[in-house]
């Protein structure tokens, strides 16, 4: 290489995708990124999860923002290229990281911005560790990240127009989080569960399992042709997904429970000499899921995990409510 073409990649910006942005249409008006199956890590801004956007008659819906600002504005440029219809709404199916932290990038667009009802609470209680933490998750891609709240809250269920097409928003009880919003797009019978729902990946617990799995059943009654998860493929047998995550889930609870029971620690029964490894590729269910480190202890003596939550020997039974 020479030494102007080392000068060159210098300078590229710190966004590096392993592949250009890619947007997939899956049904006519409604197109989705895949993000990465890792971990937040340096050099792919955050981009580990599906956002997607939806196209109505009179503008844009869309429905989670990445990462980082960086893979915000990847999305919308790409919303740009396929239409100039107007952004109205951002919707964020959640507040973890890889979902919300591209919001800044729609701000020049001044969209309604969507959530649960519990969204501005939850992201006003991470904000300080959420931006601190920013910079180790995305490295460069974390300037100009913001908690940016809803200004429209959905407490139990609500109706975006888009124009010849609507979007009916379900925000459930503390499930997957405590600020999981459900979008169903009428026109053509799609079902985005943000992280209700993990396909191909070990769910993240950040909120309530057995309330999860109280949900889940409540994700089967609706009728979609296609499931969006939050993370993984979009699959026409939703069913099946459900099945595969209740099956993770009841045997996580069943084994947790177990554990409490018999006094081992968190940190004792994550260890694979002990029952089942957690954090490496799980064989629960019909397929290898992709491993996230969500029941590792801490790793670098903070309480904080990943998403903020604490990791402390008191998780378990309060994530798993024992009485
Ligand atoms: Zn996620």
């Amino acid at each position: 290489m020479t030494k102007s073409l080392i000068a060159l990649f210098a300078l590229l910006p710190a966004l590096a995708f392993a592949a250009p942005f890619s947007v997939e249409k899956i049904a006519p008006g409604v197109y989705l990124h895949h993000g990465q199956h890792k971990d937040l890590a340096p050099h792919y801004g955050g981009d580990i999860c599906n956002i997607s956007f939806v196209i109505g008659n009179n503008g844009v819906a869309v429905i989670d923002t990445g990462g980082s600002p960086a893979v915000g504005s990847q999305l919308r440029k790409s919303i740009r290229k396929i239409t100039k219809k107007p952004i109205l709404y951002v919707i964020n199916t959640h507040v973890h990281p890889d979902h919300a932290l591209g919001n800044a990038a729609f701000k020049q667009d001044h969209p309604v911005f969507v959530g649960h009802s519990k969204l501005a609470e939850t992201m006003a209680q991470r904000k300080e560790i959420y931006l601190h933490n920013q910079t180790e998750w995305v490295g460069a891609d974390a300037a100009g990240t913001e908690l940016i709240p809803p200004s429209l809250a959905v407490s139990a269920t609500h109706e975006l127009d888009l124009g010849g097409r609507t979007l009916r928003l379900t925000a459930y009880p503390v499930a997957h989080s405590p600020s999981d919003l459900g979008v169903f797009d009428t026109a053509s019978n799609t079902l985005w569960t943000g992280d209700l729902l993990f396909i191909e990946r070990t769910p993240s617990v950040d909120g309530d399992v057995p309330a999860w799995l109280d949900v889940i059943e409540q994700l089967r009654e609706v009728k979609a042709t296609r499931t969006v998860p939050g993370h993984g493929a979009v699959t026409a047998n939703g069913g099946a997904a459900l099945d595969d995550e209740r099956r993770y889930l009841t045997t996580l609870l069943t084994d947790v429970r177990n554990a409490i029971k018999q006094g081992r620690s968190m940190e004792d029964q994550t260890r694979p000499q002990h029952g089942r490894n957690y954090h490496h590729r799980c064989t629960i269910g019909a397929r290898e899921m992709v491993a996230v480190r969500r029941y590792q202890p801490p790793q670098r003596g903070a309480h904080i995990s990943a998403f903020g939550v604490g990791v402390g020997r008191d998780l378990l039974p309060r994530l798993i409510r024992l009485f």
